[in-house]
């Protein structure tokens, strides 16, 4: 399909102000972006310099289908919420419920300009399944919790051999869950596998204050020799979700090629878990993403919101506001994102990048006074998902004022709302 979007005011994070331009695409791809011209033949988009377009936002860290879950154990600290809520209520979960919850983030996350988004969960066939129906990117993974078997990692490996790669869209890593979850020998199993493969590694890591403490490893072995003598520093890509408790003076050790670090901050916030260090990360050129978690911890699945409280935390917890500048937030929830996933080629708006793009209008109220300079403050600190008029990926409009075009919204409700009540029957 081509397409050509004119007078649009286009923004990436290798720009360091917006341009009005006319952006062009064809098989997927951005063709062309030249400055606008002021023509718009039949059958154009005309974006009338009220329209930004920008990339889409990359949700680094989640768990799709636990959109089925949201609300439940609310206002437990993390260990309680997981052991007593959760994980019960997950041992129920099957491939369709999966299939069920995905598809109902996926309508939440389109709707809110999310182009491409982390997954670590069960029955990923069915979620890699949903997604491609959908025509949304992601990096997808089966959480691996150790259960003294190679059954996990087996099946993350099959996932990987049926889908990694698929139509462009499908990234697959390898999904070790934690530290606390995955004995380290096994973790040094997980990480030699992923580097054998080609693969990348997305786990959870120091999301709260006491789970280091509570691993029976040496007590020499620090979280960063943790990561260089398990093998996970060899990986191609290694997504790092959380972060809390990484110890600041560190920061710099997390500033490698491979090494992505996903801040989750209003999950973080909600379960208490603490506020990560992620000006430092930034000051050291950490690569950086953001993400919202599972929508049972968040409750949210809406990278506005994320990226917000990511400027606003920082700023008021430090009492400095000079902290986290809207740009660079909105480099995390873009660029930084894809790749972390291993998307090379996504991210920004240029010549042979892949097509993945939202369309904001700025023509109403909390827009106004905006300009070429001033546009990611606009956005990050006024505007919100009900700007979004179009939501695109790889060059294939999914989500256009309201409407979804691969996914009946009706349906995809009726569906996780019968899913629910199955999972959460007593
Ligand atoms: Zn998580």
């Amino acid at each position: 399909m081509a397409a050509t979007f004119r007078n649009v005011v286009v923004w990436d994070a290798s720009r360091s102000a917006a341009e009005l331009c006319d952006v062009s695409i064809e098989n997927g791809m951005v063709k062309a972006v030249s400055q606008a011209e002021g023509e718009v033949k039949n059958g154009d988009f005309d974006g009338k310099g009220k329209t930004a377009l920008i990339p889409g936002f990359v949700n680094a860290h989640g768990h799709a289908a636990m959109s089925l879950l949201r609300g439940l154990g609310e206002e437990l600290p993390l260990m309680d919420w997981l052991e007593k809520r959760i994980w019960p209520v997950e041992a129920r979960l099957d491939g369709d419920l999966v299939r069920a919850g995905t598809d109902l983030a996926i309508l939440e996350m389109l709707a809110s300009g999310t182009t491409c988004f982390a997954d670590m969960y069960f029955f990923m066939d069915r979620v890699a399944e949903a997604s491609l129906d959908a025509g949304i990117r992601c990096g997808l993974s089966r959480g691996i919790i150790y259960d003294g078997s190679d059954g996990k990692l087996n099946e993350n490996l099959t996932l990987a051999k049926d889908f990694n790669g698929e139509k462009g869209l499908v990234n697959i890593q390898l999904g070790p869950h934690a530290p606390y979850t995955v004995p380290f020998d096994y973790m040094k199993k997980v990480a030699g596998s992923a580097a054998e493969n080609g693969l990348g590694v997305q786990l959870h890591w120091l999301e709260t204050e006491s789970e280091w403490q509570l691993l029976d490893l040496p007590r020499d072995l620090t979280p960063e020799k943790y990561l260089e003598e398990s093998g996970l520093l060899e990986v191609s890509n290694l997504l790092l979700a959380h972060c809390v408790w990484t110890d600041p003076e560190r920061a710099e050790f997390y500033a490698r090629s491979n090494v992505t670090v996903a801040h989750n901050p209003k999950s973080n916030l909600k379960l208490g878990s603490g506020v990560a260090p992620v000006p430092e990360m930034l000051a050291m050129k950490v690569r950086l993403a953001i993400g919202t978690d599972g929508a049972a911890s968040n409750n949210r699945l809406d990278m506005w919101d994320e990226m917000r409280f990511a400027a606003l935390l920082q700023k008021g917890v430090r009492r400095d506001p000079t902290l986290m500048a809207a740009k660079d937030v909105l480099a995390m929830a873009t660029y930084g994102g894809a790749q972390g996933l291993g998307f090379k080629n996504c991210g920004h708006i240029r010549e042979g990048c892949n097509a993945d793009m939202i369309l904001i209008d700025l023509d109403r109220p909390h827009y106004m006074g905006w300009d070429f300079e001033s546009l990611p403050w606009y956005i990050v600190y006024a505007g919100s998902s009900e700007d979004i008029l179009m939501t695109v990926v790889a060059g294939k409009t999914l989500y256009e004022r309201g409407e979804f075009k691969t996914l009946d919204e009706e349906a995809v409700k009726a569906r996780a709302l019968e899913a629910r009540k199955r999972l959460t029957a007593a």
